[in-house]
């Protein structure tokens, strides 16, 4: 979950949640204080200076509460990386989607994603006591961009992809150059001053040395996944963003000209000349604020070309969707499906990776690019934890896994990247 990058949210819950604690503390003292005094604030002159001390002293605090919180709501209201709500047109046709319901987006089957307050505690601690063990060890050597072998790969019978770490992913396909989930900035975070950093690369790739870009595609609005830094630099040099119903919201708010975004409920196409599009479903949420939690739309995508077929699975619990999506749009020449975040409390909304060899064979992926892992740290697992045990599952399953450095090309039909180069950062 999340706990950082998608969860600032909770975060936010956890300081409010306190505020709330504190606050109600102190209306019981002062209930207890009443039995003794005509009211909470009068002070009688009798009253011993300690007592009247510590009165000042509460009231003081009572203030730096409410100032916190109302900061907190200013914050979340104003903020513009939290985003925007939808209204008008937007929410209507939301409305009438029939993934929605009680002004929510819904999964597709039963998705539990509530923790109790105690374990979320927990685990934001635990996360930021031993958040670094789990990190690499040194900067990881990239993969210098080789644009040229990218942009030479325009047939309809090719494919390249290539991959800067979590799940921003340079896709060539039909001729088309896509990008997904673009997040290019320090910290996937509702803040650029807190929040996970990103791990220490030797070249963090900008989007001033990616090609030209023809589409991005969203699949959803978690901040791991939608870096509002990001998209004040695509502002008005791309011309085509495809993302769930509802994303579209945020990507106004932020500039982005309407007739520029194109917004999709599960299973709706799209083209971009001779390429289509099918927004599919995921087993996720969704959320930038406080109190906005799935009310835009998650999915994932199949890129169908005429004779290549690419599937971009976003973040997903496992479920049985990757079957149904197999079944309709596979066999899928790349299967891109998210390894890593995932914690056995929120197995509903991120695989195992033992789940995502799986999903490759559901969704009949021909090779799979595993993503969601190597830049940022999201959850109490090693950093390379996830493709260990990818690897390790899919050569009991026999499936085929390319492991690319960060930035590193994978050309369909050229060899498959397969070195272990995590090995050296451990
Ligand atoms: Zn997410």
């Amino acid at each position: 979950m999340i706990l950082r990058g998608d969860s600032g949210a909770i975060r936010l819950n956890v300081e409010l949640w306190q505020s709330f604690r504190t606050l109600a503390k102190f209306e019981n003292f002062a209930k207890v204080g009443k039995q003794s005094c005509s009211s909470k604030f009068d002070v009688p002159d009798s009253a011993p200076p300690m007592k009247k001390s510590l009165k000042i002293s509460l009231l003081v605090l009572l203030s730096l509460v409410v100032l916190i919180a109302l900061t907190v709501v200013a914050f979340v209201n104003l903020a513009p990386q939290i985003g925007s709500a939808a209204t008008g047109p937007r929410l209507k046709r939301m409305q009438a989607s029939p993934n929605y319901k009680e002004g929510k987006f819904q999964n597709l089957v039963e998705t539990s994603i509530a923790m109790s307050f105690g374990k979320t505690v927990n685990v934001s601690w635990e996360m930021l006591s031993k958040g670094a063990i789990n990190e690499p060890k040194d900067t990881i050597q990239t993969a210098p961009f080789d644009a040229k072998r990218f942009e030479g790969t325009g047939q309809p019978d090719e494919v390249a992809v290539s991959w800067f770490g979590h799940s921003s992913v340079l896709i060539r396909i039909q001729g088309k150059t896509l990008l997904t989930d673009p997040v290019f900035g320090e910290r996937p975070s509702m803040v650029s001053f807190f929040g996970p950093k990103r791990f220490p690369f030797d070249h963090h790739i900008r989007l001033e040395d990616l090609p030209k870009l023809d589409a991005v595609i969203l699949s959803h609005d978690h901040y791991d996944h939608l870096d509002y830094e990001t998209f004040l630099q695509l502002k008005g040099k791309v011309s085509r963003f495809f993302v769930p119903l509802g994303v579209g919201v945020h990507l106004e708010k932020w500039g982005i000209s309407p007739e520029h975004i194109t917004e999709l409920d599960w299973w709706e196409t799209a083209r971009l000349d001779d390429l289509k599009l099918v927004c599919t479903p995921a087993r996720h949420f969704s959320g930038r604020g406080l109190t906005n939690r799935n009310t835009t739309l998650w999915s994932s995508w199949v890129l169908q070309g005429t004779q290549r077929r690419v599937y971009y699975g976003g973040d997903s619990g496992y479920y049985s969707g990757f079957k149904t999506i197999g079944d309709k749009y596979g066999p899928f020449d790349i299967a891109l499906l998210e390894c890593g975040a995932y914690n056995q409390d929120w197995i509903s909304i991120h695989m195992m990776p033992e789940q995502t060899a799986q999903a490759q064979l559901d969704v009949k992926g021909k090779l799979l690019i595993p993503i969601h892992w190597g830049k940022f740290n999201l959850a109490l697992h090693t950093w390379t934890d996830p493709i260990e045990r990818l690897t390790r599952k899919a050569a009991q399953l026999g499936t085929a896994v390319a492991t690319p450095r960060i930035g590193e090309l994978t050309v369909l039909g050229g060899p498959v990247p397969a070195t272990r180069w995590w090995e050296a950062y451990r």
